[in-house]
């Protein structure tokens, strides 16, 4: 069978009317092309509009067309992850299923992906609500400021990537909207490119207009980054904040109820509310700490699991005598 080098990947929910154009669509863009070796994979995410039977109807007549259907509705992110899980091609290229985006703007995503690992689209005429063109330009103007990557548009779904980078993509709840982020943050080259963009014209938007929300996996994805593999080092420094004046405020209650109780003088600290708040604040710093203990508990094990992988695979891949086996190092 032909090695597949693209993988074009489309998660859609209940897009009915869109799909057959967009079928036709990349169909004709790889054949101006002249390519063959390519898939189109479309993620039917749970739709309930009869895109399952119109998807039927299109393998029969599009025989790079994959489909997987997932049971229920997931979300555009776990879509994706589904997809990926498909994906045979080397480079990868995501696409909206509405028609907004185009598929005639791949050949350009590809020649630039020559220089990159990622090319992520930027609708310089964007159709969409003034509101979300808004909240977009914020979002966007913020991912700089903290993480130092400056794109316009890091939500537009049109994308390109080589395999490599998907597979350090880690894509649920809603981080599909990270993933030139999730690259740039794993080291990868990501570049910028203005793509066409379109008025929807079959159903409506699946995403509210305010996604707040999207600040929370901004924060998540950080702090992942910062401390995902030391979480101690996070955790104990939090509750060290918290511990060390909470102790030196016990050990001072501790003197002066000494004193009290010798010369009876000053007041007796069972009375004084800040007592009660350097002991909750000591409680608070000890549960912090253990929790920095669980995550670095489980940590351990996962990498010790990964790490017992890769030292089976290096001792499988050398031609074996008995010194190059680590247990017989012992
Ligand atoms: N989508 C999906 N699962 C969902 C919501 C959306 O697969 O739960 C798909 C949707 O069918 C479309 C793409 O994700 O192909 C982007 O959705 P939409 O056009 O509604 O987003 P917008 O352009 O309004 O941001
Ligand atoms: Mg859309």
């Amino acid at each position: 069978m032909r090695q597949i080098e693209y993988s074009v990947l489309v998660p859609v929910y209940n897009e009915a009317e869109s799909l057959a154009e967009l079928c036709a669509r990349v169909s004709a863009m790889f054949g101006k092309m002249g390519i063959s070796a390519y898939e189109c994979i479309i993620v039917d995410d749970g739709s309930v509009d009869g895109s399952a039977r119109i998807l039927g109807t299109l393998i029969d007549q599009y025989p790079r067309l994959r489909v997987v259907r997932l049971r229920r509705n997931c979300g555009k992110s776990l879509a994706l992850s589904a997809g990926f899980a498909h994906v045979r091609g080397t480079t990868i290229i995501t696409l909206d299923g509405d028609l907004q985006d185009h598929p005639e703007d791949i050949p350009m995503l590809l020649q630039a992906l020559g220089s990159a690992d990622l090319v992520q689209g930027w609708r310089t005429d964007r159709h969409d609500t003034v509101v979300r063109k808004l909240g977009s330009r914020v979002y966007n103007w913020f991912v700089k400021r903290v993480t130092g990557l400056h794109m316009h548009d890091m939500n537009c779904a049109v994308k390109a990537y080589r395999v490599d980078v998907m597979r350090a993509l880690n894509v649920y709840g809603q981080y599909h909207r990270y993933i030139p982020l999730q690259a740039h943050l794993a080291g990868f080259r990501v570049a910028e490119l203005p793509v066409s963009n379109s008025d929807r014209r079959h159903g409506h938007s699946k995403f509210h207009t305010f996604r707040y929300e999207g600040l929370f996996d901004l924060l998540s994805l950080l702090f992942l980054h910062k401390y995902g593999l030391n979480p101690m080092h996070f955790f104990g420094k939090l509750s060290a904040a918290v511990i060390v004046p909470s102790v030196l405020l016990l050990m001072y209650f501790v003197v002066e109820q000494a004193l009290f109780l010798m010369h009876r003088g000053g007041t007796e600290v069972f009375n004084r509310p800040l007592l009660a708040f350097a002991l909750a604040a000591l409680l608070l710093g000890g549960l912090m700490f253990t929790t920095g203990f669980v995550c670095d508990f489980v940590l351990h094990h996962v990498i010790r699991a990964r790490l017992d992988g890769i030292i089976s695979m290096s001792v499988a891949s050398v031609s074996g005598t008995q010194d190059d086996d680590p247990s017989s190092a012992r």
